[in-house]
């Protein structure tokens, strides 16, 4: 399987390094990392930025709210299907979208590959859809506009499945090959599951989604985190407990099996940086 690291959304809040840790300037920098991966069965898509339809109508799809808390740039040519044209793909060949969660900035391009069959736990799609009426970052942070028109849905239960490196995890992903695992991690959402994947080489690339924000907070001698990205995930959290418990279980996982898992994020420059140089110097040197 080749696995593309894709940036489906830049953000731009404003905070600088009080936001990101590292950006110079007055606005911070972040990313949405999303994965393509070229499967036998076609191509899997591992959540999904903003989409084409956010960049044409981002008032009727985004909320005003984090549209001027996150400022993200709505660049058509970062979205997930600009990008898989540019690989040379097909939109429709996209048979499988994997999401983390369903807030606004993973599920954004969803219906933008209407072939495909969604899977996420069915805890997220449960509170994803029971928005209406809820608290206030509920109501803006899922927007159902962004997926109504999704026809497949594959929903799995938080609990069981087998062990996964000291997780519980959901290995039977309907139609896709073992080596793609949804591994709950709740705490950010209370669906919010990590995808983990199985490179050619052995070696697991494990994407934590929104379970933690920044390198700092999962590597290092001490836990760090920049003040505004910790603010913004306090303000998102709906389980401090469990994102806490987590967040401890990624750090050690990190800490301990470095030479068998690579955890990334979804929102951290700096690690997509790494990961997609590293793949596509791989790739260069196959
Ligand atoms: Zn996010």
């Amino acid at each position: 399987m080749k696995v593309h690291h894709l940036n489906c959304g830049t953000c731009c809040p404003i905070g600088g390094h009080l936001f990101d840790g590292y950006s110079t300037g007055v606005s911070a920098h972040l990313v949405c990392h999303c994965l393509l991966i070229e499967t036998d069965n076609g191509l899997v898509l591992v959540d999904t930025g903003y989409g084409a339809q956010d960049i044409a109508r981002p008032r009727d799809r985004l909320s005003r709210f984090f549209i001027a808390l996150n400022r993200p740039q709505l660049r058509p040519e970062e979205t997930a299907v600009a990008q898989v044209r540019r690989l040379g793909f097909d939109p429709s060949d996209v048979r499988h979208i994997v999401v983390t969660h369903l807030d606004f900035d993973h599920a954004g391009g969803i219906e933008d590959f209407p072939n495909a069959r969604v899977h996420v736990t069915a805890r997220e799609k449960e509170v994803a859809d029971e928005r209406k009426g809820g608290a206030f970052v509920s109501r803006k942070r899922y927007r159902p506009q962004q997926w109504n028109d999704a026809a497949n849905w594959s929903l799995y239960p938080l609990g069981g499945g087998e062990p996964w490196f000291g997780f519980d995890a959901v290995r039977d992903l309907q139609g896709l090959p073992p080596e793609i695992l949804l591994v709950p991690l709740a705490g950010h959402t209370w669906g919010h599951a990590g995808v983990a994947v199985l490179e050619d080489s052995g070696r697991w690339l494990f994407y934590a989604g929104d379970a933690y924000f920044q390198n700092g907070e999962i590597r290092g001698d001490h836990r760090t985190c920049p003040p505004g990205l910790r603010a913004y995930q306090r303000l998102m959290e709906v389980d401090a407990a469990a994102r806490i418990a987590n967040q401890r279980r990624l750090r050690a996982l990190a800490g301990q099996q470095s030479d068998a898992i690579r955890v990334f994020c979804a929102h951290d420059l700096t690690e997509f940086e790494q990961l997609s140089r590293a793949s596509r110097q791989h790739r260069g040197a196959t």
